[in-house]
């Protein structure tokens, strides 16, 4: 039986969603992804500030193969714990958006989840945001950044790429997945002279040491298309729902950053020649 489904839009991304998609049938969810005129979303927020530039409509979608130790919202792992929202209806909902938009010279950014776990779905959605001169911010690790076209990526504005660590054995045992296609897919984005805003999550014992983070800003710093690093510390907001769902959480020890180590951390990028914050 299917379960009423909450609202679309949120009041955060941390409103822990699980099993809204259960209901569509397996086959739909292929004929969804395929076409692109389906996606599944684990919510909408309005108003956000920190996802982008201005002020943002953010659509979260559901899905990510990756397992980041620290991940703060484990329901968008599966696609079904999204809610199946049609392109037409999504688009139909930016429009609502639009002059409070373009005033507070804001956009949309589609986060996640991964975002390109569902690429036609977001091709199409960002197609229609430029339509409408909205300005599209992707928020995505890279590791699909391969199954964009370069015409899908005329309709990206931006692209705040997530940079976890860059030795691959602590990338691997960080994530569950090899960040070569990451790397790959930002010097595509470096080619193509699309603006990157690099995110790096600051893990005291996982992603704070300097050598690695040394080794990060200088790939990030010759890429000579990121424009800001924003290094956000670890935090254990996420915490419950890992428990919620039953999955082994790692972390429970670990604090946030000292102010003292973001600083040395920021300070790290700096020396690479970036802004960071
Ligand atoms: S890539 Fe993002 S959504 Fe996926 S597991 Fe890592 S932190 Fe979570």
């Amino acid at each position: 039986m299917q379960t009423e489904q909450p609202p679309l839009e949120a009041t955060s991304p941390f409103e822990l969603r699980v099993n809204l998609g259960a209901h569509v049938p397996e086959s739909d969810v292929r004929t969804a992804l395929a076409s692109g005129d389906m996606g599944f979303l684990h919510s909408f927020t309005t108003g956000s500030t920190v996802d982008g530039p201005g002020v943002r409509v953010v659509a979260w979608t559901a899905g990510c193969m990756w397992r980041c130790r620290y991940c703060h919202n484990p329901d968008t792992w599966t696609m079904s714990n999204g809610i199946p929202v049609a392109v037409t209806k999504a688009v139909e909902e930016l429009r609502k958006y639009r002059q409070g938009l373009k005033v507070m010279a804001g956009g949309l950014t589609v986060s996640g989840g991964e975002p390109l776990m569902q690429h036609r779905f977001v091709e199409k959605l960002f197609a229609a945001a430029h339509g409408m001169g909205i300005h599209t911010a992707l928020d995505t690790n890279g590791y699909l950044g391969d199954r964009l076209t370069d015409a899908a990526l005329e309709h990206v504005s931006m692209v705040l790429l997530d940079l976890k660590t860059f030795d691959a054995e602590r990338h691997r045992s960080l994530t569950g997945m090899d960040n070569a296609p990451t790397h790959s897919f930002a010097r595509r984005l470096a080619a193509r002279r699309v603006p990157i805003w690099v995110r790096y999550v600051l893990v005291p014992g996982l992603t704070d040491d300097p050598e690695d983070v040394a080794k990060t800003a200088a790939f990030a710093g010759e890429l000579g298309n990121v424009e800001r690093v924003d290094v956000l510390p670890f935090h254990q907001m996420g915490q419950y729902k890992w428990k919620k769902l039953g999955l082994e959480y790692t972390l429970e020890n670990t604090p946030s950053p000292s102010n003292e180590l973001v600083e040395q951390t920021c300070a790290l990028f700096r020396s690479a020649g970036l802004k960071a914050y």
